[in-house]
């Protein structure tokens, strides 16, 4: 058994290749520009092809499943002793597909989940970042965030405050959101993720003045307040993005009291074991 610590400066476990779909870049080369970019663990996640082949035309085919195990196991092979190298998914999640995650969860390193869709209809498609959403669109997200990391698959969740992207304002009910969501990933012990991809985007006009489209800096003030477990990560749809958002990702965490767990890694030959360790109190 090997055990080894990271702190959150050498560790990014939010990244997309090719094989998610919409995004750029061999599993190889995330690896060379991870190294390059100062990492030492880095996590694949595309997002994941579900059995009824929803969001079909922005996620992994199923068929690609194979293949992007054996990359990843090429790249570790190939970087170890530099950069451990773990594979996992970003799972769209909805309670239908609990049973096969759980699956899924048996076969790679991690799972990590995320809401992007609202439609409780698989024919239809109601994007958090295509809609201006409505008070009732924020409660709906709310209770799917909190289903997720109520099933106990998932080590976190990422972007929880992915809905300021298209609700601008910040008032009782993005409060109310947000501290139910908090709460419940304490109590489930779920980390939450600070995303850089969202530090990417335009910068979006409110009341208040400008911000991130996502991360607020509203909600992880009040997560501050809670012992809840904070991550970041790039969110890389192609390599050169693969650390490139740590420093604002550090500065942002400090301006909002933030401080980030760590990492473990625990290696026993046939298998690998993530986990995270809580922010010191
Ligand atoms: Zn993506
Ligand atoms: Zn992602």
């Amino acid at each position: 058994m090997h055990i080894q610590t990271y702190t959150q400066e050498v560790v990014n476990l939010h990244t997309h290749s090719y094989y998610c779909g919409h995004g750029f870049g061999e599993v190889a080369e995330y690896a060379q520009q991870g190294l390059q970019q100062g990492l030492s663990l880095l996590g694949m996640s595309e997002h994941c092809p579900v059995p009824d082949n929803r969001w079909g035309t922005s996620r992994m085919p199923f068929s690609m499943l194979k293949a992007y195990k054996q990359d990843c196991l090429d790249a570790k092979e190939a970087f170890s002793g530099t950069l451990e190298i773990l594979r996992g998914f970003e799972c769209d999640y909805l309670p239908e597909y609990r049973t096969y995650f759980e699956e899924l969860k048996g076969d790679c390193d991690y799972l990590f989940f995320g809401v992007h869709d609202l439609s409780l209809d698989s024919d239809v498609e109601y994007s958090m970042f295509w809609n201006a959403l409505t008070k009732e669109d924020l409660f709906s997200y709310t209770d799917l965030y909190l289903d997720a990391m109520q099933s106990g698959l998932f080590l976190f969740g990422a972007h929880p405050d992915v809905f300021c992207h298209s609700y601008k304002a910040w008032d009782a009910e993005t409060i109310a959101c947000s501290k139910a969501i908090i709460e419940c990933a304490v109590a489930n012990d779920v980390a939450l993720e600070i995303n850089g991809n969202g530090m990417r985007k335009n910068l979006v006009q409110t009341p208040e003045g400008k911000r991130y489209a996502y991360p607020h800096h509203e909600f992880w003030k009040l997560a501050a307040q809670y012992p809840v477990k904070v991550i970041c990560n790039s969110d890389a749809h192609k390599p050169a993005d693969v650390n490139d958002v740590m420093g604002a990702c550090l500065a942002f965490a400090k301006q909002c009291g933030i401080t980030y767990a760590s990492y473990q890694v625990e290696n026993s030959g046939t298998s690998t074991t993530l986990s995270l360790l809580a922010k010191e109190s």
